[in-house]
């Protein structure tokens, strides 16, 4: 397989899939988080700078099948072009021959955006020959979009077999591989994963996953209850799904045979109602009352999880300690991210945060810079935890 440092784009044309999937404003179209742009402009100035000419492919948002403006690419073209510091030209369709003849008449360090790829509902279904059409925009494929990497379509995955000795991902990519690669290799022990978040359903696999190669797992969030509810406790109101109670009592059985430790809640944050303004109070999970949720973890479970985090040298940290977006609730989640930023900066733990709320979680309480990683895939980084083969990343390394 080629990668990106080692490859010369000199006069090549080079077709990226970046994922510029970004928020905006509802009324005047602009950016509100540009962060998504940033990440793929290491992959285009490092082909621009060899002396190569760019042709970039992305969706955004959820169109129904057809052309719709408010999920134009064009809203994006002025910011892209003032953070590449050189014109971005605009395709108005991803197809079609004035298409193709604005992409050959592209010369060396110029870039050209595609309109969204989802105006064609050939994109999502992985259609072979709108694939093809595409392929005809570069000599080179470069897949930089790892927030779409677990899903199969056109220009994510079908797209690469039309560059068998030409195909290599983007910058971004190498680095969310990497990083989650290091975690499920495992070789930097003791490794402890932190899973959190409302269901249990929703993270199972991926517990199940990392019981082979983890030494800790922490469990936090409402997930929890299912766990204490398998167990016999009391867990009053909060949140549980009885059909996993069977799967939670497997995962306990599971984490004993393997010999890796489960940790559990010992106290939490019970309030009367789910609102910030509730009657809330801490006690242990074996006092829960009845009509009560539990709705964070407590100082003692804070203090007990801190510690296993920080004699822990590989850190996997995904899904919230308890309803963070309250402030009465957040303590738990805000404490976990401060010793995952511990463990990180004084005893050099490599740390990732992997996806999802974690990821809003690190970026409110600002300690994104202060974690090794940080994941921009959400559903992607989530699959791949859980032991899949990403089609996005399988297309390039095949
Ligand atoms: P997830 O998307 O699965 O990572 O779950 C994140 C959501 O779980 C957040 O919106 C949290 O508010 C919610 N959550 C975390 N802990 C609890 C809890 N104890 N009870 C109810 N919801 C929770």
């Amino acid at each position: 397989m080629k990668n990106i440092t080692d490859y010369n784009f000199l006069n090549k044309r080079a077709l990226i899939r970046v994922d510029f999937n970004v928020p905006l404003n509802k009324e005047t179209f602009a950016i509100t988080d540009d962060s998504r742009i940033k990440g793929a402009l290491k992959t285009i100035n490092k082909i621009l700078a060899d002396g190569g000419s760019v042709v970039l492919m992305s969706h955004l948002g959820r169109p129904k099948g057809g052309p719709e403006a408010k999920y134009s690419l064009k809203h994006i073209v002025s910011h892209t072009s003032e953070l590449l510091g050189r014109e971005v030209k605009f395709a108005e369709d991803c197809m079609g021959a004035e298409t193709l003849s604005l992409v050959q008449n592209l010369k060396a360090g110029e870039v050209l955006l595609l309109e969204n790829l989802r105006f064609y509902p050939e994109e999502e279904k992985g259609d072979l020959p709108f694939a093809e059409k595409l392929s005809k925009y570069g000599d080179v494929y470069v897949n930089d979009a790892f927030g779409t990497a677990h899903r199969a379509h056109s220009s994510t995955t079908v797209v690469a077999q039309f560059f068998p000795n030409d195909k290599l991902f983007g910058y971004l990519m190498e680095s969310e591989i990497k990083a989650v690669e290091k975690v499920l290799r495992g070789n930097e022990k003791p490794l402890t994963a932190i899973i959190g978040g409302a269901k249990v359903s929703d993270k199972i696999l991926i517990v199940e996953n990392l019981m082979d190669v983890a030494n800790n797992i922490i469990i936090g969030g409402g997930m929890a209850y299912t766990f204490f509810k398998a167990m016999g406790k009391n867990i009053g109101k909060s949140l549980c799904e009885d059909d996993k109670l069977d799967t939670a009592r497997s995962v306990i059985e599971k984490a004993k045979a393997k010999n890796v430790n489960l940790l559990l809640p010992i106290d939490h944050i019970v309030a009367d109602n789910f609102s910030n303004d509730a009657n809330h109070k801490t006690v242990s999970v074996d006092d829960t009352p009845d009509g009560w949720m539990g709705l964070d973890i407590g100082e003692k479970t804070i203090a007990f999880y801190k510690e296993t985090i920080l004699n822990s040298k590989t850190i996997l940290w995904n899904g919230p300690m308890g309803v963070f977006e309250m402030e009465n609730y957040a303590n738990g989640t805000v404490s976990v991210a401060k010793s995952v930023a511990e463990a990180t900066e004084k005893h050099g733990a490599y740390t990732l945060i992997g996806g999802g709320d974690s990821v809003a979680a690190i970026n409110k309480f600002h300690l994104a810079d202060k974690v090794s990683y940080v994941s921009t895939g959400g559903g992607a980084m989530l699959e791949y935890l859980e032991g899949k083969t990403l089609p996005g990343v399988k297309a390039i390394i095949d």
